[in-house]
């Protein structure tokens, strides 16, 4: 069937709008309007005053962060046996899955002869991810979730986004495993 070609009409602009000043000024007001109204019902709360009128909600982040859907895809992790070494089994099957080629792992021989393999080293690069969760649906062994509620992943440097398995098997919770201030590892 024949894609159906819809022609948007492109809105005219009368003489006011052409010549932009006044709504620049009409869009000044606005922010003025709305941030002064802020503080003084704002200032009324902090008074015990105006309670049943609301005010704009602001969210401090980073400090203080909405809480997310559970089923929000967020930063990965490995998921650990209970001696705490990884569940994953080395199958490669999250490394071949992964559309951006960002999971990276090296097998090795795991101790316990019940157990085929285990990752010596297991690195994923956040800043190629593009957080598809493939690598999650594709392991068998549900080694690799996508649950920490993290969403965090602000670095300096490409070098910080590359999570190595200690930083997968735990988390660091406020973000980025090492945060740095212009350049300098803190
Ligand atoms: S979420 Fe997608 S892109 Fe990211 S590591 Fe998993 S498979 Fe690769
Ligand atoms: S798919 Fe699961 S078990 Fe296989 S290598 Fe990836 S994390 Fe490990």
């Amino acid at each position: 069937m024949p894609a159906k070609t819809v022609t948007v009409q492109r809105p005219e602009l009368n003489f006011w709008e052409k010549i932009y000043l006044p709504e620049i000024f009409r869009g000044l007001w606005i922010t003025a309007s709305k941030f002064w109204r802020n503080i003084f019902v704002h200032t009324a709360h902090r008074l015990g005053l105006m309670k049943s009128v609301e005010a704009a909600v602001t969210i401090q982040y980073p400090e203080e962060m909405r809480p997310t859907s559970p089923r929000l895809r967020t930063r990965h992790r490995l998921t650990q046996r209970e001696d705490g070494s990884p569940r994953c089994v080395s199958c490669m099957m999250c490394e071949t899955v992964c559309p951006a080629h960002c999971i990276y792992i090296v097998a090795g021989e795991h101790p316990d002869p019940n157990v085929e393999k285990a990752p010596k080293s297991f690195v994923l690069d956040l800043g190629k991810c593009v957080y598809c969760g493939f690598c999650v649906e594709a392991c068998p062994e549900d080694a690799i979730r996508m649950d920490t509620q993290i969403h965090t992943i602000a670095a300096y440097s490409r070098e910080e986004m590359i999570l190595d398995m200690q930083e997968l098997l735990n988390p660091s919770p406020g973000g980025m495993p090492q945060k740095t201030f212009y350049g300098k590892k803190s």
